[in-house]
């Protein structure tokens, strides 16, 4: 169930203002995580939430209930993530009929809603309902990239939060303009062959050009996460954009952890060639 890569926490401790929810058995009713590091910031914080060896707020991550929420196998735990790209009312509505259950382990009931930006207006809607008159001891986690595309009503009945390192990162928007005109060009390039998107790739390359690669990949996940978002393209387009923007979002992550540029550059290309060719 968490098996992508943004629910990695691995190397990743709760935030100590979640740990102290939990420490001061103050947890609220729904919270809105948005940033890179929001996906792994709601499962620790719903491993913590039921933790039978909490210390300080933090979960124990061996104990039976941490364990397997981290497999996502509690069973008061229920992960909706899009189906297709988008999440539909059927998947809330689902939901719904079991938040309204008594806890099965006797514990809270957490729903974490992954990409919660990527939901259809009626789920938005429906899930508004559940947000506005809460069962109790359930716990709603929302993540998404930004709060940009949710229901301003969604977003003020939940504690709002942002992770990842957006923080350290303060974005030029000049160099964000020449890298949104480098976009524009690799998407001309797609319908020919291979060897342009190579020489492409080594135009950063030869340049040394780290950070104009990190912005390129910050373009080009931009445009397509609107793209995803654009009614006016077709849903296998925006179906295309939005796994594409996985890869970009991917890259904009790597490149941050100082990954081999010149091979993440021709591997993320040449994917995203052969997936729009
Ligand atoms: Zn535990």
């Amino acid at each position: 169930m968490f098996s992508d890569d943004r629910s990695n926490i691995d190397n990743m401790s709760l935030s100590p203002s979640l740990a102290n929810d939990v420490f001061e058995n103050a947890v609220q009713h729904a919270y809105l995580f948005c940033g890179e590091d929001s996906v792994a910031q709601a499962r620790l914080f719903a491993m913590a939430i039921n933790c039978t060896d909490s210390r300080d707020g933090n979960p124990c991550g061996i104990c039976p209930v941490c364990r397997r929420t981290s497999l996502g196998s509690y069973a008061d735990l229920i992960v909706i993530q899009p189906q297709k790209g988008w999440i539909r009312i059927d998947q809330i509505r689902d939901m719904q009929s079991k938040v309204f259950l008594r806890s099965m382990e006797g514990g809270k009931k957490v729903i974490i809603i992954e990409d919660a930006d990527f939901m259809k207006t009626e789920a938005a809607n429906s899930l508004l309902k559940v947000l506005e008159e809460p069962p109790e001891d359930t716990v709603f986690i929302l993540c998404a990239a930004t709060k940009d595309k949710l229901l301003p009503t969604i977003i003020s009945r939940c504690l709002f939060y942002h992770f990842g390192k957006e923080g350290s990162f303060v974005i030029d928007p000049a160099s964000l303009a020449v890298a949104e005109e480098k976009v524009l060009t690799f998407f001309s390039l797609l319908n020919g062959g291979v060897v342009p998107i190579l020489n492409f790739a080594d135009s950063f390359d030869k340049n040394k050009d780290k950070e104009g690669l990190l912005y390129f990949f910050i373009a080009l996940w931009q445009k397509l996460a609107a793209d995803a978002k654009n009614e006016v393209l077709q849903v296998s387009e925006r179906e295309l954009a939005m796994r594409s923007a996985m890869f970009a979002e991917r890259a904009v992550d790597l490149l941050r952890r100082n990954i081999n540029q010149r091979l993440l550059c021709d591997v993320t290309l040449i994917r995203l060639w052969l997936m729009y060719r």
